[in-house]
């Protein structure tokens, strides 16, 4: 039988596996077995489940498959990030990057292939929404960079790779669901973040998951005029109601909103920018990461100086918001989100591509 025609488990929760293993008439803690198997110890053949009769690891042989996102490719920076282009079973193709430190190491994840939100600035943006990935896949994602790299360090996910995790929601939140699990694949919650453009409605839903990870919002301008020049979606949710729903986000102790701010040059960066953006988030418990742009040729925008920036942080901290610079990673590997999907890509949705390599930023969100 063909890997096609067999169900992929990577994906499947432990609910779904003790029910796969019922209907073949196993004992539900054979589902229990499996899960374990698949998440804590990243088995990916049946012949590693040594703790399952023989019979059963033959059936599920027959009907099932454990596969991961396939690596199709793997560009390493100086500074030590890795870029991988995966490509799914459908043939869709994400990035994910992985970036280590020195006590850490961090997993930038995608959530869509391509994505709507069509930010002026970003690379994704270019590709157009392919498709939304499902939990297999996010989870896959992590399975398939942890089983090329073994971390030995802790690991950090941010959902920040392609795509707007909000806008795929359910799956999203299964696949948080999989990776937080402490029987499963065991990261903390506290260690990963989802990042949204902005979609109100969904932040409200997002704040009552009851498996919830830290939310970041990509605020990135200072004034509604500002960020529907940047990110059109900011007509359909407005500044004034993204705060809103900020405000009423039901924050735990002693856990703050992140916003993401990409500076360019001229765009969004000035003091006053600066001071407008310690203004609107007055009164919610916020820290602030400063992303100075990365991209190329195919897009008009430039980061700022590093004094600019630095003088940007200084204003936002003189107002005692915390403001933080993001190091960028992977600056000679084209790992600016959606960089390396959209040069091995053959026919962009819109606009021409790069020809040259680009200066690119994986943003890894930190504590
Ligand atoms: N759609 C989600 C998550 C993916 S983008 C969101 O908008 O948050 C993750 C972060 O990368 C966002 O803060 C986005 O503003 C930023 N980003 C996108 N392109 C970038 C670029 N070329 N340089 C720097 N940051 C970029």
């Amino acid at each position: 039988m063909g890997s096609n025609s067999r169900r992929n488990l990577v994906g499947m929760d432990r609910r779904e596996l003790e029910q796969l293993a019922a209907e073949r008439g196993q004992p539900a803690y054979r589902g229990r077995q499996i899960y374990t198997a698949i998440y804590a110890r990243g088995a990916r053949s049946f012949d590693e489940l040594t703790d399952l009769p023989g019979s059963f690891r033959e059936a599920l042989a027959q009907h099932y498959i454990i596969a991961y996102p396939e690596i199709k490719g793997r560009i390493a920076s100086r500074d030590g990030s890795l870029r991988y282009l995966l490509s799914l079973e459908d043939g869709a193709r994400v990035e994910t990057v992985y970036m280590p430190e020195d006590n850490r190491a961090t997993l930038c994840l995608s959530s869509q292939a391509g994505c709507a939100v069509d930010c002026r600035f970003c690379f994704t943006a270019l590709l157009g929404l392919e498709r939304n990935l499902t939990p297999g896949e996010m989870a896959g994602q992590a399975l398939a960079v942890i089983a090329d790299q073994h971390p030995k360090s802790r690991l950090n996910v941010v959902l920040m790779g392609m795509g707007e995790p909000l806008l795929n929601l359910k799956a999203v939140m299964k696949a948080v669901r999989l990776l937080a699990d402490p029987r499963g694949m065991g990261i903390s919650l506290r260690r990963i973040t989802v990042s949204t453009a902005g979609i109100v409605p969904k932040i409200a839903e997002f704040g009552r998951e009851a498996v919830r990870p830290k939310l970041a919002i990509s605020l990135n301008a200072s004034t509604e005029e500002q960020r529907t020049a940047l990110m059109p979606i900011n007509r359909k949710y407005s500044l004034q109601q993204l705060l809103k729903a900020c405000r009423a986000y039901p924050l735990r102790p002693r856990e703050r909103l992140t916003f993401e701010y990409v500076m360019m040059e001229g765009i969004n960066d000035s003091d006053d920018d600066a001071a407008r953006v310690a203004d609107l988030l007055c009164g919610i418990r916020a820290k602030v990461n400063l992303i100075p742009y990365n991209g190329g040729p195919a897009l008009p925008y430039r980061p700022p100086s590093l004094d600019r920036v630095l003088a940007f942080q200084k204003v936002l901290s003189d107002k005692e918001i915390p403001a933080f610079i993001r190091i960028s990673r992977g600056q000679d590997i084209m790992a600016a989100c959606g960089q390396l999907r959209l040069a091995s890509s053959a026919e962009p949705n819109r606009q021409t591509l790069p020809t040259t390599p680009q200066q690119c930023v994986a943003t890894p969100e930190c504590q």
